[in-house]
């Protein structure tokens, strides 16, 4: 079979910048935040809610490192489906691009499988997701700075 993603294309990986954060499921803000700042030896810089998700967000930064944690608002969100499922723990790994709209192409051209189209995220971002049955089980998020 056809390798869907051809590792001798160099140009694939460039557009995959770097990883621009991991984001990490929590049952509690009162208890997790204490604990990675903790943990890093860094205060948590920013928390956001991000409605349309029905999580709460909240940034740690170690130089070129960023965690964020995510905070379910609801019991019907997501978040609260994958805690209820999997416990607590790394949910997604976000990857920065250049042009989310051109990456999206060109991961669904590649079989990817996108869950949405970019929308506004959490951090002034554009993010859509990759479905973890395309993706070896890991959820993964495309983000784009809004400018
Ligand atoms: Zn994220």
């Amino acid at each position: 079979m056809a390798s869907k993603v051809d590792s001798s294309d160099n140009k694939l990986y460039l557009k995959m910048e770097k990883i621009e954060h991991i984001g990490i499921a929590v049952k509690s803000f009162a208890a997790s935040i204490p604990l990675f700042e903790k943990l890093l030896n860094a205060e948590c810089y920013k928390t956001e809610l991000v409605s349309s998700e029905k999580v709460n967000t909240a940034f740690f930064k170690k130089s070129e490192t960023k965690i964020e944690l995510l905070e379910s608002t609801e019991e019907n969100s997501l978040i609260a489906k994958f805690i209820d499922k999997n416990g607590e723990g790394v949910h997604h790994i976000a990857f920065e691009v250049m042009n989310i709209d051109e990456e999206v192409t060109r991961l669904k051209n590649s079989g990817f499988n996108v869950l949405n189209e970019p929308k506004k995220g959490a951090d002034n971002k554009l993010i859509c997701f990759l479905h973890p049955k395309s993706t070896n089980g890991i959820l993964i998020e495309l983000c784009q700075e809004i400018k």
